[in-house]
């Protein structure tokens, strides 16, 4: 699939992702992933990030950005992102 759009996001806004989470569950593309970016073996992680880790699928529809309650996401139409 082409990717015609540019997905930003600021882990300085998105505030508790594990329990918001809206962005992944809205977007129809599966664009988002949670994860533990400090994972270590045998230790149940406790700091999580959310981020556009699968963009090239994103369709544009802004969903996600109306469900951010915390203004921490950008979807730009690709020849127009910075
Ligand atoms: S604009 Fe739509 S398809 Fe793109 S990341 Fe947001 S919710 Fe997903
Ligand atoms: S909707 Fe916004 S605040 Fe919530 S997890 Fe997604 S980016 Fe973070």
């Amino acid at each position: 699939m082409q990717n015609y759009y540019k997905v930003e996001w600021s882990n300085d806004k998105c505030q508790n992702p594990i329990d918001c989470s809206r962005c992944l569950r809205v977007c129809p593309q599966a664009v988002f992933a949670l994860y533990a970016p400090n994972r270590e073996e045998e230790i149940i992680p406790t700091e999580y990030v959310i981020s556009p880790a699968m963009q090239m699928f994103c369709n544009g529809c802004n969903a996600c950005i109306e469900a951010c309650p915390n203004d921490a996401l950008k979807v730009y139409p690709k020849e127009q992102a910075t």
